[in-house]
This record gives C-alpha cells, structure tokens and sequence, in this order.
C-alpha cells in the first residue's frame, strides 16, 4: 500500500522535477525513482514523435545507458509500442515468447523477461510508454501496474511539455518584433456588476491581457545595460518564485494540487532556452533583449502548430518572460504578481485562479461568464472576491489604476474618492470576522415556530471543508468532485479520487456526506479530454452521458467512493439524469462497482443512498416513477432554471432572462417536492438559490426542509431561518404559485425585475 501512495503522492515527482537542471535529469531522475520504488532492476521511458511514428529512448535506468536516444520502435511495434498503440498496459512474466517481443541488441535487456509497458497520455493524446522489466524470479503484480499507472498520469503534462522543447531544438530563424500600439485608457468611474463570490478589495488593476504585458515589455527601450550576472540571478530568482508558488498551491489544495507550474518551469529548465538567451548575452545583447528575442521565437513556432494544447502554451512562455525581466529590471518587478491586485479579465481559467490564489490576488472582476458558472464556484472556495460585470471597457482601465471591489452588491469603483474608500473600509472592519461568525453559530437550525431546517455545506476543494466544519454544517449536501478532475492535467486514477474522498469523509466525521459522480462538459471543460468540438456543450455530452459513454471512467470513481465511504453516512447522486432509464443504467453501473469490489475483496460501504439531481424538465414529467426508485432528490436549481427557461447560465448578456421565481420554476419545483413527499423521499435544493435570502422563504414555503449551501453563507442562512414562521412562507408560495407573471412573484418578494 505504501508504495502505491507515494506514487500517488506529487509531491515527490515535484521534488525531483525542482531538483533537477534540466529535461533529460528530469527524466532520468525519475527512471531512477521509479525502480527504487517498485523495486525492479529496469525502468525507462520512451517519448513519442507523431511526425516520424517512432517511439525514441529518452531515459532508462537498468539497461545501457548508450541506448539512449538510439533505441527506436514504430507505433505498435515490440510490446513497448503495443502498449502504446492500444493505450493499455502490457503485462507479461515471459516476454520473449510474446508474439510481439522484440529484441534490442546493445541495451543488455535479454536478462529481464518479465516485462511491463504503461503508456503515457494526455486524454486520447500519445506521449509516451512507461517501461518496467525485471529479471525472472519476480512477475509484476496489480499494484505495479496501478502504480505505474499513478506515475504515467503525473508525468504525462510534464513530459508531453518536454518532448515539444526537445523537438524544437533546432535552429530557428530569428523574428523581428511586430509594432503594437498600447490600449486606450478610459475614464470609468463606477461599474455595476453581479457578485460572483462575496467580498471586498482594494487594490491596483492588473488588467490580464498577456499580449499586452508582453508587447509593452517588447516596445521598452532598456536604456540600463544589464550583465549575464545579473540575468543569471533573475533566472535563479524566476525558478525560486515558481518552486514557491507551486509549493503553495500543493499545501493549501492537496485534492488539486496539479503541477500548474510545471511547464514554466520546463521551459525554464530547458538548456536550449535559456542557453542561447546566454549565447546571445554573450554576444553583446542586452538580457532583457536577448530573452524577450528567444521568447518571441518559441511563441511563434508554438503559434503556428496545429496543436491546440501546444497553442495554449504561448501563454506560459509570455508569463514567463514576464516574470524573468520582471526580476531582471526593477521597473517590472511588479508584472508578473497578483499579490494585492484586482485582476480584470475577459475570462480565466481555473488554473488562472488558482495561480492568482497563490499569489494572494485580492480581487478579481471578469467581464464575461455568469454567476452561477464554475468559474465563480471556484472564487467562493478560493475566498476570492469576484464579481463579474459585462462591461467590455474595464479591459481598457491602466493598469495599478486604484479598484475598490464590492463584491457583496457587486459594485466596481474605479479610482475611488478618498470618502468612499473610507466608509468601505469600515464597512469592511465592521464585517464580522469568521470568528465571530462560527462562535454565534447553533449546531442546529429551527424556524421562528420551531421547525427543524437541515443546513448542508457544499463543497468543491477540501479546503472547503474545515470553514464548512467550523460553521456546523449538518453534513455535505454535494460534493463537486468535478473539481479536482477540472483542475489536474489528467484523469485522477481511482486511487488519488479514493485519497481525497477519504480524507472529506474522516474530515466530516459521521455527518451524512453526498457525493455527485462527475460533472464534467458545459462550463466545466476538461483541458485533457479532448471532446469532439461541440456547437452546445452545455447540451453536449456532459455529466452522466459522459459518465455512462465512458464506463472505465465511471466505474474508477464508483470504486473510489464507495471505498472512501466505509463506516461514514454516504450517499450517491446522478447529476442531470433525464430519464428513468438513465437512473437505472447508472445505477446498475453502482451495482457492477460493487460486484467488481466484492470479487477483489476490497472492503467498502455496501449501502449507499442513491439520488437524483432534478436540473433537467423532462424529469418532473417522470417525478412519480423517479421517486418510487430513488432514495432521494436534490433539486439544482442552477442547472434546472437554466434549462427550463432556456437561459445560459454562464451567459451574463441574458442574465436578465435567467429567473429564478419564474411562475414555471417555482411550480416545477412544487412537483418535485410533492412527488418526493409522497414517497417519503428526502428532497432538498443545492443549487445558488438554497443561499439566496430573497427566495428562501419561498423554498420553505413550498416544503423544503433541506438546503445545502456554500458553507460562507450558512451564518447569514440560520439567521434568516430563525426569523421566519413557516404559516407565512406557506401562503407566500401559494400566492407566489398562484401568479400569472413573474412580475406578480417579484413583487411579491418584494425584489426589482431586472432585464427582461
Ligand atoms: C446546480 O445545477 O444547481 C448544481 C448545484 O450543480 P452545478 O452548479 O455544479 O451545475
Ligand atoms: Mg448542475
């Protein structure tokens, strides 16, 4: 068991990745662990080159060093390329009567016949092949393979960025810098937006429009000449700052904790980079020159490949270059760090922010997305104020131009008078500290008349989780275990899902806990899943369909859960199931889960509850034959508006049309309730209006007793809770069920119609 956690533990591969100097120590670096680990004699990796179809030696500890580089085999050739060809492991104890055995004179593997390949890949992307052999008298077992599967998975981001900088190490002609004009400042003084994640900030803009840093730093003179000391310092101090941040984001989001960092580090490490950047220093250029004319060449050739992933990478080079010349010329210290700064941002992506998070961003303000998108579940678990206003002009402000961010009404002041920063500042110390919030919490929730009301946290990253305790949360109402999935390079291998989930149960200590299998698709992209374009994602192949076309997948994370959930009170919810068909197949893939454990002889918890989430219409038309089979429902009202309405959610330009106490959302939910009721099932409600105060008592009043909620709202919930009579809320849902207009209902909550 031992091994298979360190494997499974980043932290060690992250270690070797900082202490080494350059790509090829890397790998070799690793080899060497791996056989130390899982003690074989042999370990090597090969890297795959799509151009030529070869699959090339990179690094190999066991056999002859000198096969390096000189060991090559065609896809599906030999069983190294098997493995690769059909993105499997190979296991063999005789490998040299396997019909595709072959040998490689030169490399002394004759003696090892046991053998084991795992490839290397990034969603259906080939990188590589992992390699273990090892003499006769010890075969592989399952935990190798699931070990060396836990290594392939890490590595994978890594190596895919090394094998492109190793590739590229050819002779590039130089390219000129383009001529490019700096944005227009404008004078705005007051936005209004919507509060994505609560909060309030103070600080300087930091507009995030890479092109634009990088352009401004191409267009500057640098009068100062610099020395290759000083450049040598500046990378030192570039790698140090990285290894820091990336430590950061491991201690504070264990569950996510993928190497963001990894490629700038790479591109850092890689000789070639950095060493004509000092070649041409030594010729006579200035340092900032010398590495912002390397920079531009890697940007261009990564922007003419055909590879969207490899695109992407621009923007580490750019960030790079930033903080390289940043910790060069004092003028830029300040361009590559969001620490204190309100970021301003067309869209981001959650890397982005957690980057930012690590760097202690005060605030951010993007002009794009919606509230309930999962950009903005991300900021409230991060604790980062957010608010997102759909005003293309904030992109425009200068940046270290002052912002207050008020992003509990979702105001933006744009170089605010002195008055107003100093009544937000006491508005800010009169807030009560969270200290204060948990010590008035109560570990139970009644309504003014005395009616018991269940308060449940949801919870996207661990780290939600102690705040969630702290506030006496009844229980996780919906974990999102998309989110660790969203933010890694790879799929988690269901012994990294069993790891995180085990560690929400033990933190939850026998409170009921309800896990919702992945939610992936929509807004929620997989950078490593490389779905087939989709005109609609958010009606595409996301969540159970995706869950159900890709069995392994599903099945890995059944297993996870239900071998994390031993001796806890958990339960297991389907996310936008639209059938009773769809629950069914779900639910017999729960069953073969188990089937698959028993015959393992993993022990697990054989009794999950298992529920639906209502997010989609056509399941109130099925709510009767749903509730006789389910054990409970959860209503996502996020999802469910959404597609009742037919508004996108993430969309804040219909942002007007997105409403919640529309007289069809309301008696939609009604028959949910009812239904459920019936049956004596449990239903409650998770999505963002369990938090809204305007529509709680609406909730009670149509029968909710249960609200799972982002745990920063739970104080301000059990307050509201305890000043309202259940009588009251009754005949507010009927009045408000009873409407015509949704402006009936609005004015019945005594809330303003916005939009449409
Ligand atoms: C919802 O749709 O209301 C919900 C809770 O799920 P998510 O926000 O993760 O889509
Ligand atoms: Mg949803």
């Amino acid at each position: 068991m031992d091994r298979i956690k360190l494997l499974c533990d980043i932290s060690e591969l992250n270690h070797l990745f900082r202490e080494s100097v350059s790509i090829e120590s890397f790998l070799h670096e690793t080899v060497r662990m791996v056989t130390h680990h899982l003690k074989t004699e042999v370990c090597s990796i090969y890297l795959y080159d799509e151009d030529d179809s070869l699959l090339v030696m990179k690094a190999t500890e066991g056999l002859n060093p000198d096969s390096v580089d000189q060991v090559k085999m065609k896809y599906g050739e030999g069983l190294t390329g098997l493995a690769l060809k059909e993105m499997r492991p190979i296991c063999v104890s005789r490998a040299s009567k396997h019909p595709n055995y072959k040998l490689f004179v030169g490399t002394d593997e004759e003696q090892y016949d046991n053998f084991l390949a795992v490839p290397i890949t990034r969603g259906p992307a080939r990188i590589g092949v992992l390699t273990l052999q090892r003499k006769k008298k010890k075969k592989f077992e399952e935990e190798d393979v699931m070990a060396c599967r836990a290594v392939a998975s890490q590595l994978a981001n890594i190596i895919e960025n090394a094998k492109f900088l190793m590739s590229m190490h050819q002779a590039h002609a130089p390219v000129e810098p383009v001529e490019q004009t700096r944005s227009i400042p404008t004078g705005l003084e007051f936005v209004r937006g919507k509060t994505a994640a609560e909060g309030f900030a103070l600080g300087p803009a930091h507009v995030v429009d890479k092109e634009k840093t990088f352009d401004a730093l191409y267009e500057s003179r640098y009068d100062q000449a610099y020395t290759l000391e000083q450049f040598d310092q500046a990378v030192k101090a570039t790698e140090i700052q990285l290894e820091d941040l990336q430590g950061q984001v491991e201690e504070k989001l264990t569950d996510a904790a993928s190497l963001i960092f990894a490629s700038h580090l790479l591109i850092l490490k890689d000789k070639e980079f950095v060493g004509t950047m000092r070649r041409l220093i030594e010729e006579g250029e200035n340092p900032p020159v010398a590495a912002l004319k390397m920079a531009r060449q890697y940007i261009d050739l990564f922007r003419r490949s055909a590879n969207v992933y490899v695109r992407e990478k621009v923007q580490d080079v750019e960030d790079l270059i930033v903080r390289l010349i940043g910790n060069l010329v004092q003028e830029y210290e300040k361009l590559g760090d969001f620490k204190g700064r309100v970021v301003i941002a067309r869209d981001l992506f959650p890397s982005d922010l957690l980057r930012m998070s690590s760097e202690n961003v005060a605030g951010a303000v993007l002009v794009a997305g919606g509230v309930t998108s999962h950009i903005a579940i991300l900021a409230r678990s991060l604790q980062i104020p957010m608010v997102i206003a759909n005003n293309y002009d904030l992109l425009h402000i200068p940046d270290d131009t002052q912002i207050l961010l008020d992003a509990d009404t979702g105001n933006v002041y744009v170089d605010p008078s002195n008055e107003v920063i100093a009544s937000f500042q006491k508005r800010n110390t009169d807030r009560l500290s969270i200290k204060d919030q948990i010590a008035g919490m109560k570990s139970q929730t009644r309504t003014a008349d005395g009616t018991r009301i269940r308060l449940l946290a949801n919870i996207n990253l661990l780290s939600d989780l102690s705040i969630a305790e702290q506030l006496k949360c009844e229980g996780v109402g919906l974990y999102r275990t998309e989110f660790p999935f969203i933010i890694r390079n790879d799929f988690p291998s269901e012994q990294e899902q069993y790891f995180t989930y085990r560690r929400l149960v033990l933190g939850m200590k026998n409170k009921p806990i309800t896990f919702r299998t992945l939610d992936i698709g929509g807004d929620k992209v997989l950078s490593y899943y490389n779905n087939a374009h989709e005109q609609n994602p958010g009606m595409g192949m996301r969540s159970i369909r995706f869950s159900l076309q890709n069995r392994r997948i599903f099945t890995q994370q059944l297993r996870a859960m239900l071998r994390a959930g031993i001796n806890a009170d958990m339960r297991i919810m389907f996310p936008m199931i639209a059938s009773t068909d769809d629950f069914r197949q779900a639910r017999k893939a729960l069953t073969e889960a188990m089937a698959s454990l028993d015959q393992e002889g993993i022990p697990y918890f054989p009794s999950p509850k298992v529920g639906i989430m209502v997010e989609l219409p056509s399941v109130v038309h099925m709510i009767h034959e749903l509730a006789a089979e389910a054990d409970f429902f959860s209503i996502g009202t996020n999802d469910f508006i959404q597609f009742l309405l037919g508004v996108d959610r993430t969309n804040e330009t219909v942002a007007g049309f997105y409403i919640p106490h529309h007289p069809a959302v309301l008696r939609a939910i009604k028959l949910v309730i009812d239904a459920a009721q019936k049956r004596d099932k449990e239903v409650s409600v998770c999505g963002d209006m369990a938090h809204q105060s305007e529509y709680i008592p609406l909730l009670l009043g149509l029968g909710i007793r249960t609200l799972s909620l982002d745990p920063s709202y739970l104080p301000r919930v059990q307050k509201l809770m305890e000043q309202l009579e259940i009588q009251q809320t009754r005949r507010l849902a009927e009045q408000a069920l009873a409407a015509d207009t949704t402006e009936q209902v609005a004015s019945l909550l005594g809330i303003r119609q916005t939009g449409s």
